[in-house]
């Protein structure tokens, strides 16, 4: 295995293209990977309390509206169920045939967006739509159709070209009459689940999805005007082999989406039971599984994507390429985003928001969602109020998650600290890293090199207050 160089957007490539690149350093990674958390939050989600509860949602929302200062909205609705289980899944999902548990489901969410929309009255308009699962297409057109019209009457959607409203489709639930539907009925991208291109992979994990199935949706995403098409691949399953891995990619290049997430399957079945029938003899071991990766990193790379960060690529022109060249790119519970600072309000089993300085998450069955919700109550189960210490260090992790690097001044200006003092645990942490070569500390500006990039996470968790307390646990997945 040998240093591989990726362009990513930020800053001159020697081929003189307008990319920064990441570098692939096999020896690094087998050394420091280890587990860590994602960051779509910070702190992680592991960390909200039981004591926040819908009055300090209710308080958090009041905040918001005293200030004045709304922010655009995004949504997020969660569509838990799924007609069968992938044995990789880690997802809050449920598993069933029965339709009409949607139906049950869909009159219950739809009373607690009208009771969000009441708390967000004329403030700002929805600037991003996202539905997630589970399989959100496992609702029916009629369904979506009454889910879509009532979200239009109960909040104010920016216009189409400048809203982000996107959908998470399973290719084995759609044909492409239906996503000309989901077209028409407001999304403008589209997220696809392919995992591995492979036949004897997708039965190994059973998740048959024949690739023609796949290359139509796509092609109907693309006929039926959809802004972007993404495509989610996981490396690490059970029957990969670096040559399945090179025909996928080969697969996924030829059908050219704007954006590809390429995550590590992350093995737990002590804590996901569906990942118990994975054989284990079967999976790739950590060297095979290293260079998957950067065949992938290669491989994408060579076909003219950029690497955005943590498990993403996208094309140059696309929106997340050009939201990291211009600095203004944002993370979030659903990954990389072009839309910074909004007020995330979220509906569904198990669905996390963030709302001023906070994060709630609600309850994660069905029955205790019903229940609180027949009570008229938002059924918020958990979450967290950020102080100072906690809104500073998000506003890093999130520099370094989104830019690779971080201004100190503009972070001193911010908040009412002295970098180096206040950070000089940290920094002093920081400096074997800087002698591995993954950032570079100076007077102004904290930077990953391009050999840290693919280890952000490890650099991320120096700053993790919450880690000193209560060190990794086998919760998180590995950071490569
Ligand atoms: S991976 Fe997605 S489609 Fe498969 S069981 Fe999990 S939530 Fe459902």
């Amino acid at each position: 295995m040998h240093a591989t160089a990726v362009p990513t957007p930020s800053q001159p490539a020697p081929h003189g293209a307008a990319y920064q690149t990441v570098e692939f350093d096999a020896g690094l990674l087998q050394r420091l990977g280890k587990s860590g958390p994602r960051y779509t939050s910070y702190p992680t989600a592991d960390r909200f309390v039981e004591d926040f509860g819908y009055r300090d949602y209710l308080h958090a929302v009041a905040g918001m509206r005293t200030r004045g200062g709304a922010r655009p909205l995004s949504l997020y609705l969660h569509i838990p169920f799924c007609d069968t289980v992938c044995y990789y899944c880690a997802c809050n999902k449920v598993v069933t045939r029965n339709r009409e548990k949607a139906a049950t489901y869909l009159a219950y969410l739809k009373r607690e967006i009208a009771m969000q929309a009441a708390l967000f009255a004329s403030t700002n308009e929805v600037e991003q739509l996202h539905f997630g699962g589970g399989t959100p297409t496992y609702l029916s057109d009629a369904q979506m159709d009454d889910l879509m019209g009532h979200l239009r009457r109960s909040f104010r959607f920016a216009p189409d070209a400048a809203g982000e409203f996107s959908i998470e489709v399973d290719p084995r639930t759609v044909s492409p009459e239906r996503v000309h539907t989901l077209r028409r009925q407001g999304f403008n991208r589209i997220s696809l689940g392919v995992q591995d291109f492979d036949p004897e992979v997708q039965r190994a994990v059973n998740r048959v999805q024949p690739e023609m199935e796949t290359r139509a949706v796509i092609d109907a995403a693309r006929a039926a005007g959809f802004r972007s098409v993404s495509i989610d691949l996981i490396y690490g399953l059970p029957k990969q082999t670096l040559e399945t891995m090179r025909q996928t990619l080969d697969k996924v290049v030829a059908a050219s989406p704007d954006r590809i997430a390429v995550y590590h399957y992350a093995h737990m079945p002590h804590l996901f039971k569906p990942q118990r029938r994975i054989n284990e003899a079967d999976m790739p071991d950590s060297e095979t599984k290293l260079l998957m990766l950067q065949l992938c990193i290669e491989r994408l790379a060579d076909a003219g994507y950029v690497y955005i960060g943590m498990d993403h690529f996208a094309r140059p022109g696309d929106d997340l390429a050009v939201a990291q060249r211009q600095g203004r790119l944002h993370r979030n519970f659903q990954g990389y985003s072009t839309h910074a600072d909004t007020d995330l309000v979220a509906c569904g089993v198990s669905a996390i928001g963030a709302v001023g300085a906070t994060y709630s998450q609600n309850v994660k069955t069905l029955d205790e969602y019903y229940d609180l919700l027949d009570q008229n109550e938002l059924p918020v189960a958990r979450g967290i109020r950020l102080g100072m210490d906690d809104a500073l260090r998000r506003s890093l992790i999130q520099k370094l998650m989104c830019q690779f690097e971080v201004s100190i001044p503009a972070l001193e200006q911010a908040f009412p600290i002295v970098f180096r003092d206040y950070f000089a645990p940290e920094l002093a942490r920081l400096r074997q890293m800087e002698d591995d070569g993954l950032l570079a500390i100076g007077e102004e500006w904290l930077t990953v090199t391009m050999k840290g990039r693919l280890l952000i996470r490890n650099i991320c968790m120096v700053f993790d207050r919450y880690l000193a307390v209560r060190p990794e646990g086998p919760r998180h997945s590995q950071t490569v």
